[in-house]
């Protein structure tokens, strides 16, 4: 597993994937790998109410990445408490949330995915 975003044939990245690219309509046909890329927190916020199975605090942060004529931004969870200008890079996470919290049908689900690590 990657972390992943997308691309359309004119270089516009988005994260997540759209069905088509918000700016120009055109297909997401390709994948712009960020697993080892280093981003930027642009924002960042600690939410101390959360859903059933998401760990409480939960920090979130937009994070940024600079790919050379474009960038794209990315919201996510990240491994510790984050300041608006940390470096930050993706880390694999084996469950995101707690599948035992109260949710009826376990297999719907992504469990796994990425956090942002400081550098
Ligand atoms: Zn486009």
């Amino acid at each position: 597993m990657n972390f992943e975003a997308h691309s359309c044939p004119n270089g516009h990245v988005t994260y997540p994937r759209h069905t088509v690219c918000p700016k120009c309509g055109e297909e997401q046909t390709e994948i712009v790998d960020l697993t080892d890329e280093v981003g930027t927190v642009v924002t960042w916020t600690t939410s101390t109410a959360t859903p059933p199975g998401v760990r409480e605090p939960n920090h979130l942060a937009i994070v940024e990445f600079n790919l050379g004529e474009t960038n794209v931004r990315a919201l996510g969870q990240t491994t510790d408490p984050v300041e608006t200008g940390d470096q930050v890079t993706p880390v694999f996470c084996k469950e995101l949330r707690d599948p035992g919290a109260g949710i009826r049908e376990k297999e719907s689900q992504d469990w796994d995915g990425y956090r942002f690590s400081p550098v």
